[in-house]
């Protein structure tokens, strides 16, 4: 692949570089499944995480395992960017397209 290969048009011609999902940080997930419902295609998946019993932020909290998202095919992504605008706890890390080459 090369860099021009993923670049993109919008419907009025201007050139567009997709950004594809990385990463997700688990620690600030909250398992509130927006960017699930939000994302067109199959990227994301709901899974459990251990807590980690030393982290004052689950002192209060008495399940061992909490909800959080994770990328199960990171390659299904279109690179849109619509998962980190709806994400309240800026979990995601997009990478532009011509920089994964
Ligand atoms: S950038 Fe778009 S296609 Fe990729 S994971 Fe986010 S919402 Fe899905
Ligand atoms: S929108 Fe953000 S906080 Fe909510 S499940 Fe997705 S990554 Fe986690």
């Amino acid at each position: 692949m090369t860099a021009s290969s993923y670049m993109g048009r919008t419907r009025g011609g201007t050139e567009w570089e997709p950004e594809f999902v990385t990463e997700i940080d688990q620690q600030q997930c909250i398992g509130c499944g927006r960017c699930f419902k939000t994302c067109p295609r199959n990227v994301f998946d709901l899974v459990e995480r251990e807590v980690d019993e030393d982290d004052p932020m689950y002192d209060d909290y008495d399940d061992d395992v909490v909800m959080v998202m994770e990328l199960a095919d990171a390659d299904d992504c279109i690179g849109c960017g619509a998962c980190a605008r709806v994400c309240s706890k800026n979990c995601m890390t997009h990478t532009k397209a011509s920089a994964l080459l």
